[in-house]
């Protein structure tokens, strides 16, 4: 037996007892005439006590000289602490040690195994199986494991069954590049991993089966953005006989749940808001709504005097930001370097302060008078005190721009609170998004999407109005799940294909089977997928997936612990029909 209590077990009520506890050597004090070391497992640490008045002499020597990280296991008395340490569990106890083994020596580890830790990412990357010891790694392992499980149990209770699709493939239109995978059998052949199991879960419906998940890795050869994973997991669901309404307050229900069970917050019904009043009110498909400073378009109350700028401009828009007015002529222009950087790319910022003795003092001040900025004012909704920030320009980039403004100053005043929840379903999507370089129209979501009801022949003549039945989940700011009622009319589907620009030939080289498969009986149906490992961070109040990944990649895609993607030999090319060309 290794152990008879983990190393977070023991309390005062232990005192007394005989017991056994293997683990890590954390820390070692050595007072000379007595040494502590505290030992360190998954469940927590407690102190053992070796002195030179119950211990024998050999025992302590061995005890001085234990290197941190050995891995070791002790058999003692458990007893009351002289000194008690509030601050851990174990903290009344320690264990006064009668046997030592060594079970294992450690190296001395490249960075401290401490919550707060001296490594850096890079190394603590590299050794990610120690970083899995420190706390705030394997919390965030052990906290992610609790939303899956929350999620399964949900779920399963719901009715869906978990099946398992392939992971080596042919293409799926995620909208990024596949990984491929060459086939040694089949000379010249790839498969493509999964972007998503789109397809396959669609012929789960076709087979019947009218509720499907799964907890699935996805992958998508994209250039990896900030935060971004080239494979990643998707709960991936999909159910039959189902219209728009249905799907939305199902995986309503499963989002309430995660978030009364994990977090304790109960949220009545989630807000909706279509697709346009979105990128209207928010410049942004995925609105953090916890906080206002919504947009106010200005076109109609500041397009009527001399300011060129603003005449010649798509759009005038604004936000009020609260509190904002006493900023400085400083603040305020390193504000206006901000929304100038390339990242953000706005030409310029207007800004209005709006005094707490009702004036208005503005950047425009000789084109506009004080009636005009109070129609700012109300417009934006700025109270007394407020800065209102005012953007120009063409209608999506202008958008874009106040949108990051938003964020940031968000960020910045802390109105985007951790532990504040605020969902959102975006909805009525656009069917097709205009790719301005080529002038070709792509599926917004992906092909299978269906148009509302009535809109298909509208695909004709305003390809780009048409609307589809698809929705995200929005959750503080963040995607957090997105998907649609789709299409399950083969004549359907090939029109929406040939709007897309496939030829007949190349829909049926590539989706050839599904819709083979719709011409047996395909219930009408849809679904929807949630980013597990987004979700999994935003509910546990971070920014980043990374660490609540076990064995992330880094930026340029490489695991810098195992070494890939790496080379391969001779042999195995030619086992693979492949020759390099670089
Ligand atoms: N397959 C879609 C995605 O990965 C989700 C869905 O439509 O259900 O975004």
């Amino acid at each position: 037996m290794y152990r008879s209590n983990t190393c977070g077990a023991l309390r005062a009520s232990h005192i007394g007892s005989e017991v056994v506890l293997s683990g890590w050597v954390h820390k070692l004090r050595d007072k000379g005439f007595v040494v502590w070391v505290d030992l360190r497992d998954r469940y927590g640490i407690t102190q053992l006590v070796f002195d030179e008045d119950r211990t024998p002499k050999e025992l302590l020597e061995q005890a001085r000289e234990l290197g941190r990280e050995t891995v070791i296991q002790v058999k003692g008395e458990v007893i009351e602490r002289a000194s008690k340490n509030p601050n851990i569990p174990t903290g009344e106890i320690e264990v006064l040690v009668k046997e030592l083994t060594i079970l294992n020596k450690s190296l001395l580890p490249p960075f401290t195994i401490e919550d707060e830790t001296d490594g850096g990412e890079d190394i603590r990357m590299k050794y990610r199986y120690l970083d899995i010891r420190r706390n705030p790694v394997k919390n965030k392992l052990i906290f992610r494991h609790k939303v899956s499980m929350e999620v399964r149990k949900y779920l399963s209770e719901q009715g869906f069954i978990d099946v398992e699709t392939p992971y080596l493939i042919k293409s799926t239109p995620e909208g990024a590049r596949d990984f491929l995978v060459p086939s040694r059998m089949n000379e010249g052949q790839f498969y493509a991993l999964p972007q998503s199991p789109q397809t396959f879960k669609q012929l789960l419906m076709v087979g019947g089966l009218d509720k499907y998940f799964q907890i699935v890795k996805c992958f998508r050869d994209e250039d990896l953005r900030a935060d971004r994973q080239p494979e990643f997991t998707q709960i991936d669901c999909e159910m039959a006989f189902v219209e728009q309404e249905d799907i939305l307050n199902t995986f309503e229900g499963l989002t309430k749940h995660l978030l009364k069970e994990i977090k304790g917050v109960e949220i009545d019904e989630f807000p909706r808001m279509t697709f346009d009043d979105a990128m209207r009110l928010y410049g942004n498909d995925k609105p953090d709504i916890r906080f206002g400073m919504r947009f106010g378009e200005l076109n109609a109350v500041a397009q009527h005097k001399d300011f060129n700028v603003f005449n010649s401009a798509e759009l005038v828009v604004g936000i009020a930001v609260p509190g904002a007015a006493e900023y400085t002529r400083k603040e305020i222009d390193a504000l206006i370097d901000w929304v100038k950087r390339p990242q953000v790319g706005a030409k310029g910022m207007v800004y209005v302060k709006c005094n707490e003795d009702g004036s208005y003092k503005s950047s425009v001040d000789k084109f506009y008078d004080q009636d005009d900025l109070a129609q700012w004012a109300d417009v934006t909704g700025a109270k007394p005190g407020d800065l209102i920030c005012v953007l120009s320009g063409n209608t999506n980039e202008t958008r874009a721009q106040l949108s990051a403004l938003r964020m940031e100053l968000a960020e910045r005043l802390g109105l985007r609170k951790p532990d504040e929840f605020a969902p959102l379903w975006v909805v009525d999507f656009p069917l097709l998004e205009l790719d301005e370089e080529t002038g070709t129209y792509h599926a917004m979501h992906h092909p299978f999407t269906s148009p509302k009801p009535g809109q298909l022949q509208l695909l004709d003549t305003n390809p780009g109005a048409v609307k589809a039945n698809a929705y995200d989940l929005v959750l503080n700011g963040n995607e957090i799940g997105g998907g649609s009622i789709r299409i399950h009319d083969k004549q359907v589907q090939a029109t929406m294909f040939k709007h897309l620009g496939f030829t007949p030939e190349e829909a049926k080289a590539q989706f050839g089977f599904l819709m083979d498969a719709f011409q047996y009986g395909a219930p009408p149906h849809g679904g929807i997928a949630f980013g597990l490992d987004r979700l999994v961070a935003i509910l546990g109040g971070q920014e980043t997936i990374r660490d609540f990944i076990a064995f992330p990649k880094n930026n340029s895609g490489r695991d810098v612990m195992i070494d890939a993607p790496a080379k391969i030999d001779e042999e195995q090319l030619k086992e693979l029909h492949l020759k390099l060309n670089m």
